[in-house]
């Protein structure tokens, strides 16, 4: 057992918690299977008095490490050395109020934030985790990685090995589904991308099997270093809002890194003393895709200590197999049906005193739509959080005079067909993009309108609507 070091891998299970050293490559507890967290000796490191400290490092942003909004915190992931991170300038996001937003889901002009992961340099929060991953590769000396992915995934793992030549890089996407914008970047970053006959969860339990036999490194979320770098979302939360806590963070569920990462961070800080509450959770699920809904709302699955009951995960999976019943959304970073990360959410749900919800696409689109006509934009995924809000104060879960936190995880370009079927299609494109996902309406679409190439004509549509 690695005593000596004050980071090192704890399997997830009370029954289990095996140890093991930092400079292992694992991606699950050999002895149990279950899931790995990276834990730290705090009282033997360095750890700031305040949060206030970190203030002081924005103005040496010219040093690498003091610029990228993840190792700008690294005192709180303290598992690397510093000539080994892997930093390409991630985690410059930033976190806005959004009036029109915040009417639209019911709160005051200034109860709605909105934080911009979708400002990463791949495009989505994934640039997070992924240099963490991608330090932790570093590290064990790994040359090859690879990873499973609903598009944002293999977008940040190929903007990784293009923009730092440490690594090759095979990305594994199911078929179809895949929005283009997503697509586009992993061929474009010049990672070998499979497009495996099959789904997400298909795709994800090849690419362990390859990664298993290959020695090739794994960077899905399941790998515990991605969640330790997805903790800064937080951090970063906490510092735009001047180190106070909001009342709700909202954020969309899928594989549920994100939701993971944030109640480690929280119960981190908490233990730390560097905040004396935590914030609500809340995550949103899309009504096509909701497995932890079911499980946690209906099921009443819960973190149990460490021992969530087995045999309710159990027959939920059996009978999701046997009905043949898939995800399906048009939120496609979401449409996961064996969420990796399960049991890491329960345990955040549990220290924020979170709720699940589900939405529907048709609430999702209408609320990317606010999203782009009162703020940044968002692809599809990250409007769930918004729709989420919504519902939550319209059942009153969320009061008036909460201050609110929606993570936007994803740029808005990620997913243009989306979009443009929303705001611009005619009756039977709409109908085959978005109509079969239950989409029959789009009650903010802003049409574009055709007019003949004739200055008269031109000016009389835009007279008539000014
Ligand atoms: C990956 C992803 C999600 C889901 O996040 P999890 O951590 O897997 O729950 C949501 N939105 C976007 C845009 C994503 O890329
Ligand atoms: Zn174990």
């Amino acid at each position: 057992m690695p005593s000596s070091e004050p980071a090192y891998q704890q399997c997830l299970n009370p029954d289990c918690n095996a140890r093991f050293s930092i400079g292992e490559t694992l991606t699950r507890c050999p002895e149990c299977c279950d899931l790995l967290d990276i834990e730290y000796d705090w009282d033997r490191l360095p750890v700031p008095r305040s949060l206030r400290d970190f203030e002081s490092r924005w103005g040496r942003r010219n040093e690498p490490l003091e610029f990228s909004g993840v190792w700008r915190f690294r005192q709180l992931l303290p598992f690397a050395p510093e000539n080994q991170i892997v930093t390409i300038g991630e985690g410059q996001t930033i976190l806005q109020q959004a009036q029109a937003v915040a009417r639209y889901c019911g709160l005051p002009a200034d109860g709605l934030y909105l934080q911009y992961e979708g400002l990463n340099p791949s495009g989505s929060f994934k640039d997070n985790g992924m240099t963490a991953a991608c330090t932790h590769a570093h590290m064990v000396g790994a040359k090859h990685a690879a990873c499973a992915s609903t598009g944002n995934t293999s977008a940040s793992l190929a903007i990784f090995a293009s923009a730092t030549h440490l690594f090759r890089v095979i990305v594994f996407v199911g078929s179809g589904k895949i929005a283009y914008g997503k697509l586009s970047q992993a061929l474009d970053y010049g990672s070998k991308t499979l497009q495996i006959a099959g789904d997400f969860d298909d795709a994800m339990s090849q690419v362990q099997a390859v990664c298993r036999e290959e020695k090739i490194y794994l960077c899905n979320s399941l790998n515990p270093f991605r969640l330790e770098g997805q903790k800064t979302i937080i951090y970063r939360i906490l510092e735009a809002l001047r180190w106070e806590v909001p009342d709700w963070i909202v954020v969309p569920g899928g594989n549920l890194g994100n939701s993971s990462a944030f109640g480690k961070a929280l119960i981190e800080l908490k233990h730390l003393g560097l905040i004396d509450r935590l914030p609500r959770l809340a995550i949103i699920n899309a009504r096509g895709s909701n497995t932890l809904y079911r499980l946690w709302e209906q099921q009443g699955l819960r973190w149990s200590g460490g021992r969530p009951d087995q045999e309710i995960i159990d027959s939920f999976f059996d009978e999701m197999d046997q009905s043949g019943r898939r995800a399906s959304t048009l939120a496609t970073a979401i449409q996961i049906n064996r969420p990796v990360n399960l049991k890491k959410a329960l345990r955040a749900l549990d220290a924020c005193d979170g709720v699940v919800r589900e939405v529907s696409d048709q609430e999702i689109l209408d609320a990317k739509a606010q999203v782009g006509s009162g703020g940044f934009g968002c692809e599809p995924a990250s409007a769930a959080s918004v729709a989420g809000t919504k519902l939550l104060r319209a059942q009153g879960v969320i009061a008036p005079g909460d201050k609110v936190v929606c993570i936007l995880t994803g740029h808005q370009l990620k997913d243009p067909t989306t979009t443009v079927a929303y705001h611009a299609a005619d009756e039977e494109q709409f109908d085959r993009i978005l109509g079969s996902q239950g989409v029959h309406a789009a009650p903010f679409a802003n049409k574009p309108v055709s007019v003949a190439n004739e200055l008269d004509q031109i000016l009389e549509v835009i007279r008539s609507s000014r």
